[in-house]
């Protein structure tokens, strides 16, 4: 007999009248930022909500009938859902914040963000890490503060890999599909028709079908391939992020630039400034320049007015960050686009090249097509500099137009509503204070055991989570049951409170999560001394194809079995935005330990702070600017000179002795009331000077400031009266470029070696310009003080040297300049190319020193 044949059939509700917005509710990202939204769709039926994984859209096709219409009801239920909506029709109405108002004028300016991932909550699962958590808290904070912006991006059917991790300490990937109608998306209709773009591929055009999402003020673009326009192979394209081989990718990104391009002109979109955030997204140079070629521009023009209005923003100083095609690979596929386009492609390869090797790299197209560009902490500005270097080859690295701003979080999301009720009696306008740092003096007001009351009880709830999460990972792997009992047993003694430290980002080797088991007898004795336990929880996924990392999460696994540390290693599977509010919220100290300098900025110990946990990190990406002696503590990383295993052994022993002179006894200093006050005047000095500064609002607001005002007032310059600045910008650099190997400095006459203080000096030099005049050049004379007594090495004073006429057919400048220090300085003089209409007086690359 042969099995029956089923149907599956789902019998939807009809949603009552009286809760009917429940439905634009679960059609707006707003539920990712707002409990009480997410709270509706609980207190209807907390069972299905935890089921459909806190995904409001599957929990409306899915939820019964009668609890529908039991709540709607309900007086209290009903309440509470006119009091949210009340709060989401203020939120929508509100106007920008001022300081919006004076950068950017909305219905005028208009951003427009690209990135390959934006991860704004569990139940929308296209992002991988911190770069889509970022980009998603980037767009919140955008809608937060009201700026003109609009968001592309790809819409993946499977998204991210779900993470289980077998007996064995294997790392198992599965994929799910996600139908549209499960997500947050709403098809883009056009005349009642989903609207869809095309981008030339090699023998055919790939259809890309465009969807939106709804994040407050703000839309998110997606496109996705998987249309039947298109063929079998061709529809999978979108299907997985960060999936297949580098013709998937580089398949993907075409998509993403010239596809996301075509979106929003397609849709009547013009932004005038365009964030390329991280390489993936840079064939939106290539789009935009063949729409200004379009325009009759040569191609060089169109690149000055392209890259005037566009900012790169790169996230990694690891190459698994950076694409990197061969070139084969990138004038096949590209080659028909270019074709009809009217790009040449040796002219699209060299924007791609980097010190001349035979493959493409997608982060130099993106500073090449660019004149604003930023690394995501200072430390990290200053290693982009450097590792970037090449694309201004005569320019010092710390001179050179990469700047940075330094990644934030968006606090409503990732503060526990438990402490955001508590700032509400405290400081009630403490959400219009997150760019306010004096403000959060407040936090000092609130009674210690108030404070670590709401501690405590986040961290039960963190308990409960872990202990359900782990039972049911280890009954699936068919661990005994004992096993597991002793597993959660350090973890629920309620008496012992035992210290919990976290670890949980994505298992990249160079975050080196086995670190701190570098002496295992150490710490052993550390983690299960009985009067004074501590924990360890882990958590992450490792890219299906990084082995290495795989390996660590095997490692960990197996502590975690071991008999003698059982109960005080724990692993869990499946990070995610979810599990990630968790544990961040519940732990006592958050602990990272990149390797130096290669953690770019990092976000999760921010969200940790924002809870009250306390960091403990090597003084590396954000950490390195947020740390101040008295809000957590800190791993000074190894001159990057020493050998790797050395540094190693150096930084995890400075681990350990933090962990066993100073954060176990701190923790454990506990008087009569149960808590220690020295602990509880760390975390509120940590709370309070960590949230103002390193959250999503202030970072978006460095970025109006600092990129997307220039950035639209450099890129309207250039383009005006058909771009007329743009193509004499162009034609110069071109007439430079080409003098630039003939032109010489050479000092006139040596500078005098002492002078009075405070009487001038003359410096002049002898430029041969080689077809080049005076007007085309700068001439500086650059100070530095000499190290007098003190370390402090403050920056060199520049001073600008006139024209003065030729002498033998050389060209003079000269300056008469006052010594900017007292005592020992050194001069030195130097000429760069220059005109009025650069974004960045150094953006040619070109210097030469006297
Ligand atoms: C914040 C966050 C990250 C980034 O963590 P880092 O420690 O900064 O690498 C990764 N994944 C999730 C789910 C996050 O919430």
């Amino acid at each position: 007999m042969h099995e029956p044949t089923k149907f599956r059939l789902e019998a939807r509700p009809t949603l009552p009248e009286a809760i009917e917005r429940l439905e634009h509710l679960a059609n707006d990202l707003f539920y990712s930022w707002d409990h009480g939204v997410r709270s509706l769709f609980f207190r209807i039926d907390p069972v299905l909500w935890q089921k459909v994984e806190h995904n409001p859209k599957l929990f409306l096709r899915r939820v019964a009938q009668s609890r529908l219409d039991d709540a709607s009801e309900d007086r209290a239920f009903m309440g509470e859902y006119r009091r949210i909506l009340s709060s989401y029709d203020a939120y929508l109405e509100a106007e920008p914040v001022p300081e919006v108002l004076e950068a950017l004028e909305p219905g005028q300016d208009l951003v427009a963000y690209f990135c390959a991932e934006f991860g704004f909550h569990e139940s929308f699962p296209i992002y991988s890490g911190g770069l889509g958590i970022l980009a998603g808290d980037h767009c919140k904070a955008a809608s937060d503060l009201g700026l003109p912006f609009v968001a592309v991006g790809l819409l993946y059917r499977q998204g991210y890999f779900i993470q289980t991790i077998d007996a064995r300490g294997h790392q198992v990937a599965r994929y799910r599909h996600h139908s549209s109608d499960e997500l947050p998306i709403t098809p883009v209709l056009d005349k009642g028709r989903q609207m869809t773009i095309s981008v030339p591929f090699p023998g055919r055009d790939v259809v890309a079908r465009l969807w939106q999402a709804r994040v407050g003020h703000i839309t998110l673009y997606l496109l996705d391939s998987n249309t039947p326009e298109n063929s079998p192979e061709d529809r999978e394209l979108t299907l997985q992020l960060y999936g297949g081989d580098s013709g998937t990718r580089i398949s993907q990104e075409m998509l993403l630039g010239i596809g996301g391009t075509r979106a929003l002109l397609a849709l009547g979109i013009q932004p005038t400034v365009w964030h390329i955030n991280e390489g993936h997204a840079a064939f939106l140079v290539l789009e935009r320049c063949r729409m200004a070629m379009a325009d009759k521009m040569a191609f060089e023009t169109a690149l000055e007015a392209v890259a005037a209005s566009t900012l790169f923003t790169t996230h990694t100083p690891v190459p698994a960050g950076h694409d990197i095609f061969p070139r084969d690979l990138l004038s096949e596929r590209l080659g028909p686009y270019l074709e009809q386009s009217g790009l040449a492609l040796d002219k699209v390869l060299a924007l791609g090249s980097k010190n001349g090797d035979q493959s493409f790299n997608m982060t130099c197209l993106g500073l090449r097509g660019s004149r604003f560009h930023n690394g995501v902490s200072r430390i990290h500005g200053q290693v982009a500099s450097e590792m970037e270097g090449n694309i201004w080859p005569q320019v010092p690295a710390a001179e050179n137009p990469i700047g940075y701003i330094t990644n934030g979080v968006h606090v409503p999301t990732f503060l526990a509503p438990e402490w955001g009720s508590l700032f509400d009696i405290q400081a009630p306008s403490w959400k219009s204070e997150l760019r306010n740092p004096p403000f959060w003096h407040f936090i000092d007001q609130i009674p210690d055991y108030h404070y670590w009351s709401v501690h405590k009880a986040l961290k039960q709830q963190m308990a409960e989570f872990i202990v359900r999460r782990l039972q049911s990972q280890h009954q699936r792997n068919g661990t005994g049951h004992s096993v597991t009992e002793r597993m959660v047993r350090p973890l629920v003694s309620s008496g012992k409170d035992a210290l919990v430290i976290g670890f949980a980002r994505r298992f990249a080797t160079y975050k080196r999560a086995t670190l701190i088991f570098s002496d295992l007898p150490r710490l052993e004795a550390m983690l299960t001394d009985p009067e004074r336990p501590v924990i360890l929880v882990f958590a992450g996924k490792a890219h299906p194809q990084d082995n290495p990392g795989q390996q660590l999460i095997k490692v960990i696994h197996d502590l975690s079995m071991q008999p003698n540390l059982i109960g005080h290693i724990l692993l869990l599977e499946d990070y995610d935005q979810a599990m990630a509010r968790r544990l961040l919220s519940g732990v006592d100290v958050w602990l990272n330990t990149p390797e130096y300098p290669k953690e770019a900025s990092g976000t999760s110990g921010e969200k940790a702070a924002l809870n009250g946990a306390l960091n403990l990190s090597v003084l590396d990406g954000w950490w390195g600017e947020g740390y101040d002696r008295s809000n957590g503590w800190a791993i000074t990383p190894r001159d990057t000179r020493m050998d790797q295993e050395f540094r190693n052994q150096e930084e995890a022993r400075d681990l350990l002795d933090l962990l066993e002179l100073e954060v176990i006894p701190l923790y454990y200093q506990r008087a009569s009331q149960g808590y220690s006050e020295g602990w509880v005047n760390r975390s509120k000095a940590s709370m309070k000077s960590i949230t103002p500064r390193f959250n999503a609002q202030r970072m978006v607001m460095d970025y109006v400031e600092s990129y997307y005002q220039p950035a639209s007032k450099q890129g309207q310059r250039l383009k005006d009266n058909g771009g007329h600045l743009a193509g004499e910008l162009a034609d110069w650099k071109q007439r430079v470029r080409a003098s630039w190997d003939g032109v010489s400095l050479n000092v006139h006459d040596c500078v005098q070696a002492c002078c009075q203080w405070n009487t001038p000096v003359d410096v002049a030099v002898e430029a041969v310009l080689n077809g080049l005049s005076p007007n085309d050049v700068r001439v500086e004379c650059v100070v530095n003080r000499e190290c007098s007594g003190t370390f402090e090495q403050p920056g060199p004073d520049t001073f600008l040297l006139e024209p003065a006429g030729e002498e033998n057919g050389r060209t003079l400048f000269r300056a008469s300049i006052k010594p900017p220090y007292p005592g020992l300085q050194t001069l030195r003089l130097r000429m760069y190319p220059y005109h009025q209409a650069l974004t960045h007086p150094l953006e040619m690359g070109s210097m030469l020193w006297a």
